[in-house]
Formats: structure tokens, C-alpha cells, sequence
């Protein structure tokens, strides 16, 4: 492995730069070496070899004399997946402990081993159940991978999956997120090798499980009779857990107060890998006034919600508890407490059309009850064990095919105004547990070029589509756009840094209240204060604080944050909020705004 890595660097030395075909060459002749069938070199190795040895053997690395800028070229050229940072964060997803839904929706899967809607094959599942779903211990392995994969980690963006957040016990909820705070504060440091050897001590003190094999085997009786529908998840769930003395004993310590979380929490303003985004999923019958107010001290900055249809007779035929009037009233508090919505819609439910799909969707993004901020659109997967299933094989339900899916999803693609991120396509499902229907993981990918063969290109207006992303970018010709909306009870305020190029390297949203949302409901702000809901600015993440090539760092955020509080001044607004991340704190405070409860304010 020294030889391919001494031959890397002799090749950047030379030439100034490595080329992923280079790199592949320099790869393949190592292997090729050997003469062999046998991939003894893959390129995954690489970054986490070269650390490994600058950090065990700073003799043996002071002699492949790597300077600072040789090692910028060479990790950004062995990096995997750059993608994963390219949106200025890093991102670590994680799951709750398996749990009931009040609601059971005829297509979501019935995994027993996961929360419910989540399957153990998704890869963010299966890394939780590895760490017992732990909060900490999948942290502090994502953490592990990002930095071998060469990514920046200071600046996190944390999302926590597991279908109904508000379901779980206060206690847990507290202690979830203060275990993400902590497992952050203390990666890298001796008191984290220690909690994470003694915590996965104590889960197999308790006789909890987590590989694969003895986790089918225990649960296989279980799951054949959710399968066979015998049993609904609910049902099984307190049979595998409710009653597990296992699961009862790590219950019993995972629980503690807000005491705990906010001193993590104050803890992380200033701590090497920072909170910048929080993202909580559950469902809109579960919001409220109190819900949001709990979020917030949490630490949430972004709520995800499944919307999926907002026609009442596919709502009825595929069994969703949440009425369009109810998701009304979801989007509008979210939005009211100043958090991003990240919605999901769904084509291809039970009794719906490629023609229906679209105008539903239509009647999302341009009805000023909805308006989402980010959506998830993808295809409904037929998975065993559920009530879809069932419905498929009376005859009752057909996949759409792959050119009316397409169809659909252009559609959607080109109807999305300039405010809306469309975040995914398709959920991360695998092949193995789709029975029928689109397993195609390009999906977007085939989206796009049915657009821009259409030549409709010039026409996407969505955020994801215009990210300026990886691209290098001029930030003397950016242009400061502004797209006001309005919404039932917010004029909304959409400010966009573009380029010449038409893409986006960053935005603000910016909420202003009107008078009759205080006569709806008891918001923790007043009318004459208005919000901040997210600054974004795109561009390689770097190290907090360190020149770039990218958006990042070049003043971008201030002149978004400086321009709205120009717009809600002149609206006649006397303060604004933001909803800072935990780990944004220090950033707002040198721009002027106070702690002040659940946000951070500023007099305009
Ligand atoms: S609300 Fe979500 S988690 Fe609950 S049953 Fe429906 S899809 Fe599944």
C-alpha cells in the first residue's frame, strides 16, 4: 500500500493534480502488479490508510514528505462520496429504538427489528442496529466513517428517523438528544473510547442483540405472523420489546432531564464538530403548539413530515389518519415557529393516477396553505407484510410503469417553484424488499435527462436542480434575488444568491407573520417580530474559519442575514428571530442578535 501511495503523490507532484482516471490507472497497474484476479487495492482504503498512518507512524509518514498543500490535493482527490458534504454540511443520520405508530398506513412496512416504516436493509438502519440504535454509539461510528472518507465533520447536520418522534416517552426524547450533543462534544477524546466500550457492554449485559443473524432468528416467528397478517406491528412490537426484559432494562437508563441536554447543549457551541442543523420526523396529526415548543428546546431547526396525498379519497383508500386540513394546520405552525419543513409526497398510492398525482402535487406547491420548503418525492414501494401487499395481489393495485412514473415526477420536477428543494426521489429502500415496482436508484438522474431532452433544462426552478454544489464559483458576479410569497399566514421572503450561471450558491428564508396567525394560535413570538427560518450557503464544507475555493466564508450568510433585516424593517417589524442551530449560536451573537429563549433576537 506505501508504493501506490508513494506513486499518488509522485503523480500530484508531477502533474499538479489527480484526476479520478489517473487515479483508477495508478489503482488498476498496482493490482494488474500481483498477477492475480484478486482487487487487492481499492481506492475506499486509501484515505483511511494515509491517516492511519500519519496518526500511528509520524516517522514512517514524515517520509513520504507530504506538505499542506500536496495533502489538501490528495485528500480532496481520494475523498469518497464528495456529494455527502457538498451541500456546505456533513450529515449523520440516525434512528430511534423500534416503536408503535398510532396510525397504520395500508403501504408502510412492517419491519419488526425497526421502528415502524423503516426497514433493517436501509443502510442508516442497518448502522443503528449495529450500535443498538443507540444515539451515541451511531454517532460515534458515522463520525468514524465521515473523517476516513475524508470529509470535513465540524459542521453537522443531524437527522433522526424513526417514523413518530413525539410517540416516544418525554424521558427518552430528552436523553436521545443529549446523547447526539454528547457523543459530538466528546469524539475523538479518551472519555469517548471509554463510553463507547462500556455502552456496548452494557446493551449485551442486557442481552440485546445486534447481528443480523441472531436478530432474524429471534425475530422470524414474530415477523411471519405480521407477514401472514395475523398480527398487526403494534401488536408484536409489545410482545418483542414492551415486554423484553432486555429492552425493559435499557429502558430503565435511557431517560434524563433538560438539565442534562442544555449543558451538552452549551457544550457544543464552541465544540470541534458543531450542531449547524436538526432535523426531527413525525407526523402532521402530531403537531402542536406544545410539540413544536419541545422541538425547539430540543434543538430542532427543521421538522420532517410524511404529507403524501392531500386528496381525501386516496388519503381514505391507503388508510392516512391526516386530513388536508390537518396538514394545513401542521405547515402552518411549523412554519409560525420558524422551523423548515421537509415534507414527503408520494405517487402511486393506493387508487391514485399518473393524471390525479400531478394535479395533487400541483395543489401542493402552489396552495398558500402548503408551500412546502423541501420535499421528498418518490414512488409508493410495495413491500411484504403490508396491507399494499395484499391489495396487489387481489388485483387492487398496479405499479405505475416506469415511463408514467417518469412522467409523473417531470412533472412534479417542473412544477416546483424556486423556494422548494426537492431533497430525494426515491426512499433508500433496497431492491430486496421492493416485491414490485421501480428499484431504479437513478431515478432522479432519468428525471433530468427526460427533461433535458424535452429541452425543458431552462425551466427547472427547484434549489437541488441549481446548487452550485462542488462547482467553483465567481463571487463577484452573484446576484442577490428576492422571491416573495405568500402563505396563509406568512408573506415569505425567498432571498437567493445566484450566479451567472443560473445557479444558486445560497439562500435565506425569511417569515413575516401576519396579524390573524396570533388570533389562531399561542406562538412563543409576538406579531411585530418577525423570523429567520434558514441561512444556507452552499459550497465544499471547509474548516470552520479557513479559506476556500468555495461559497463558504466569503460573507455570503452576513449579507443574506443584513438584507433581511433591511426587508422586515421596512415591513414595520421591530425585531427578528433565528432559528439558530445549537451550533450556530456564537455565529448569530457576532452578528448581533441575544440568546432569548427558544431563538435568537435582534431590535432592527
Ligand atoms: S404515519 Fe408514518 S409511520 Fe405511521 S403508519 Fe403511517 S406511514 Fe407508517
Amino acid at each position: 500500500m506505501d508504493e501506490l501511495i508513494l506513486d499518488i503523490l509522485d503523480c500530484l507532484r508531477t502533474t499538479g493534480e489527480l484526476s479520478a482516471a489517473d487515479l483508477n490507472r495508478i489503482v488498476q497497474e498496482h493490482n494488474r502488479a500481483f498477477r492475480d484476479p484478486v482487487r487487492h487495492f481499492a481506492k475506499k482504503q486509501l484515505l483511511p490508510y494515509y491517516r492511519r498512518v500519519k496518526r500511528d507512524d509520524p516517522a514512517r509518514w514524515e517520509g513520504w514528505q507530504v506538505d499542506a498543500a500536496t495533502e489538501e490535493k490528495l485528500v480532496a482527490a481520494l475523498q469518497m462520496k464528495p456529494r455527502r458534504t457538498a451541500s456546505g454540511v456533513a450529515t449523520i443520520t440516525v434512528i430511534t429504538k423500534p416503536w408503535t405508530c398510532a396510525n397504520n398506513c395500508l403501504y408502510c412496512p412492517n419491519d419488526i427489528r425497526m421502528p415502524k416504516s423503516y426497514l433493517h436493509r436501509e443502510p442508516a438502519c442497518q448502522r443503528a442496529e449495529r450500535a443498538f440504535f443507540d444515539p451515541y454509539l451511531q454517532v460515534a461510528a458515522r463520525l468514524h466513517a465521515l473523517v476516513d472518507m475524508g470529509h470535513p465533520t465540524d459542521k453537522v447536520e443531524l437527522i433522526v428517523l424513526g417514523g413518530s418522534w413525539t410517540d416516544y416517552p418525554a424521558g427518552y426524547r430528552i436523553w436521545f438528544a443529549r446523547e447526539l450533543f454528547r457523543a459530538l462534544n466528546e469524539a475523538g477524546t479518551d472519555r469517548a473510547a471509554a463510553c463507547v466500550r462500556d455502552r456496548r457492554a452494557a446493551y449485551e449485559r442486557c442481552g440485546i442483540a445486534r447481528d443480523d443473524a441472531t436478530l432474524s432468528r429471534q425475530t422470524a416467528g414474530v415477523q411471519a405472523r405480521i407477514d401472514a397478517g395475523t398480527e398487526t406491528y403494534n401488536e408484536a412490537w409489545r410482545e418483542a420489546y414492551a415486554q423484553s426484559p432486555a429492552w425493559r432494562a435499557a429502558s430503565a437508563w435511557q431517560t434524563c432531564g433538560w438539565d442534562a441536554l442544555e449543558a451538552e447543549q452549551r457544550a457544543n457551541e464552541t465544540a470541534a464538530h458543531r450542531v449547524v442543523g436538526f432535523v426531527m420526523e413525525t407526523r402532521p396529526d402530531a403537531i402542536s403548539e406544545a410539540s413544536l415548543r419541545d422541538l425547539r428546546r430540543l434543538g430542532a431547526t427543521k421538522v420532517q413530515i410524511g404529507i403524501q396525498s392531500l386528496r381525501p379519497d386516496v388519503l381514505s383508500a391507503n388508510h392516512r389518519a391526516a386530513e388536508p386540513d390537518t396538514v394545513a394546520r401542521a405547515m402552518e405552525l411549523i412554519r409560525l415557529f420558524g422551523f423548515k419543513e421537509h415534507t414527503h409526497f408520494m405517487a402511486n398510492l393506493l387508487g391514485a393516477t399518473p393524471e390525479g398525482d400531478i394535479a395533487d402535487y400541483r395543489a401542493f406547491v402552489t396552495d398558500p396553505r402548503y408551500l412546502p420548503d423541501e420535499v421528498k418525492i418518490y414512488p409508493c414501494a410495495l413491500v411484504d407484510g403490508t396491507g399494499l401487499a395484499r391489495a396487489w395481489r387481489d388485483g387492487r393495485w398496479t405499479p405505475y410503469s416506469e415511463e408514467e412514473l417518469v412522467r409523473v415526477l417531470v412533472a412534479d420536477t417542473l412544477a416546483t417553484p424556486p423556494y422548494t428543494r426537492i431533497s430525494r426521489m426515491i426512499r433508500d429502500i433496497s431492491a430486496q424488499d421492493i416485491v414490485v415496482g421501480n428499484k431504479k436508484t437513478n431515478l432522479r438522474q432519468m428525471v433530468e435527462s427526460e427533461i433535458e431532452r424535452q429541452g425543458r433544462a431552462g425551466a427547472v426552478r427547484e434549489i437541488r436542480f441549481r446548487e452550485v454544489g462542488t462547482h467553483d464559483m465567481d463571487d463577484v458576479s452573484v446576484r442577490l434575488d428576492a422571491v416573495p410569497y405568500d402563505t396563509t399566514l406568512t408573506r415569505e421572503v425567498f432571498l437567493q444568491w445566484v450566479t451567472p450561471t443560473g445557479r444558486i450558491a445560497g439562500f435565506l428564508r425569511l417569515s413575516l407573520p401576519k396579524p390573524g396567525a396570533f388570533e389562531r394560535y399561542k406562538l412563543p413570538t409576538a406579531p411585530d417580530e418577525a423570523m429567520i427560518r434558514e441561512v444556507h450557503v452552499y459550497g465544499r464544507a471547509a474548516k470552520l474559519g479557513a479559506a476556500t475555493h468555495g461559497a463558504q466564508h466569503r460573507g455570503l450568510g452576513r449579507a443574506l442575514v443584513a438584507r433581511a433585516c433591511e426587508i422586515a424593517r421596512e415591513a414595520g417589524y421591530a425585531r427578528i428571530n433565528v432559528i439558530s442551530a445549537v451550533g450556530t449560536r456564537e455565529y448569530y451573537r457576532h452578528l448581533g442578535f441575544s440568546d432569548a429563549g427558544l431563538y435568537q433576537r435582534k431590535d432592527l
